[in-house]
C-alpha cells in the first residue's frame, strides 16, 4: 500500500498529503486498514506560483484538516492506531519536489 504524496490547500494553508489517503487505524487481523479516509482527488486543484517554482495543489476547501489530521474511515474512528497521521504541514525545504521550475513557457514577470 503506498500513496504520492500532493500538496493539499486548506484553510488558507498548505499541507502535504498521501494520496490516496488511507485509513491508519488498526485492523482485528492487525494490519493497516485498506479503506480511504479521504476521496480520492477530492476538491478543485489549484496552482501556485513562486520565484522558484509552481506548486499544485488541491484546494479541498473547509471539513478537509479535521478529517486529515485523524485520518480514519468510519470504520475504525475508535480502533487503536497502525500509525500515525501523514498529514503534515508544508515546508518549503523538505517538499520542494513538489514545485516543478518555472521553464520558458511560463511568463516571468
Ligand atoms: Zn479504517
Amino acid at each position: 500500500m503506498s500513496s504520492e504524496r500532493i500538496a493539499v490547500l486548506a484553510d488558507d494553508n498548505l499541507y502535504v498529503a498521501p494520496n490516496p489517503m488511507f485509513c491508519t487505524g488498526l485492523t482485528t487481523k492487525g494490519k493497516r486498514c485498506s479503506f480511504l479516509a479521504w476521496p480520492r482527488d477530492c476538491g478543485e486543484w489549484a496552482y501556485i506560483v513562486s520565484r522558484t517554482g509552481i506548486l499544485y495543489a488541491i484546494d479541498a476547501g473547509p471539513g478537509w484538516l479535521p478529517e486529515a489530521r485523524v485520518q480514519r474511515c468510519d470504520v475504525h474512528t475508535d480502533a487503536p492506531a497502525f500509525c500515525a497521521p501523514e498529514v503534515e504541514p508544508f515546508d518549503p525545504q523538505r517538499h520542494a519536489f513538489l514545485v516543478q521550475p518555472l521553464t520558458d513557457q511560463w511568463v516571468r514577470l
